[in-house]
């Protein structure tokens, strides 16, 4: 019985032409176990995006496998790989990315599935968002990143990937982040990709990424 939800096999990220080119990752292998808490930290340039782009299916390796539960990606169309982003896994980055002209509820019930709208509002209320009428504007970057959160809690999915999560908060905040984000990693399995070592001891299972290569630590 396999019990990774996320696999990496030998995976290379190569970039440019044949006199640009840079490997930004390295034959990377990795296996996050299903719930689990994980955490790559690496300064800037090391490959985390592209790392998690590649783990969201946004973006495929040049060579090496990704296993996402039982399914192997490399052979799914464009189609298939949004079908798995959308129902799978959730996405949260530095910005909120919010939509300026939707409310905080509608922000969060855009990508769902079910539009259970009494769904979406327990799910807010649990992130500690009750005002869910207004714009994101309205809202500090803390309250704005927990309802990125929500927007990315919206389909159950089985895999959050966050990219410099708490990049664009204060300590205080980051925090708070990162607290939510680990209850959540009860259900279902978490990766963060950050720069900020202050991180570390919340995780489970550290990585370091340098260069395009990785080491557990
Ligand atoms: P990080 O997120 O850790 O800062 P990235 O994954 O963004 O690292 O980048 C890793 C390396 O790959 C960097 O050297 C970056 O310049 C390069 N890179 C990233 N994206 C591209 C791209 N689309 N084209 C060319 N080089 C890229
Ligand atoms: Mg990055």
């Amino acid at each position: 019985m396999n019990n990774a939800l996320l696999e990496f096999k030998e995976v290379w990220k190569t970039y440019g032409n044949e006199q640009t080119k840079m490997n930004a990752l390295k034959g990377i292998n990795l296996s996050l176990k299903k719930n689990s808490f994980n955490l790559i930290l690496g300064p800037s340039g090391s490959g985390k995006t592209t790392l998690l782009n590649i783990a969201s299916l946004l973006d495929t390796p040049t060579k090496g496998k990704v296993i996402l539960g039982d399914k192997h990606t490399s052979n799914l169309s464009k189609t298939e790989r949004s079908k798995i982003r959308m129902n799978e896994i959730g996405i949260i980055y530095q910005r909120a990315n919010l939509f300026p002209y939707l409310n905080v509820l509608e922000n969060v019930m855009l990508p769902m599935i079910s539009k259970d709208k009494n769904k979406a509002l327990e799910l807010l209320k649990s992130m500690g968002i009750n005002e869910t009428s207004q714009f994101p504007e309205k809202l500090s970057a803390e309250d704005q990143q927990k309802v990125a959160l929500s927007r990315a809690m919206i389909n159950d999915p089985s895999l959050i990937l966050a990219d410099e999560p708490t990049g664009e908060l204060d300590t205080d905040s980051t925090n708070v982040i990162m607290k939510l984000i680990k209850d959540i990693g009860q259900r279902c399995t978490v990766l963060i990709v950050s720069n900020n070592t202050d991180l570390f001891e919340y995780a489970d299972n550290l990585f370091s990424l340098k260069e395009g290569i990785i080491i557990k630590k």
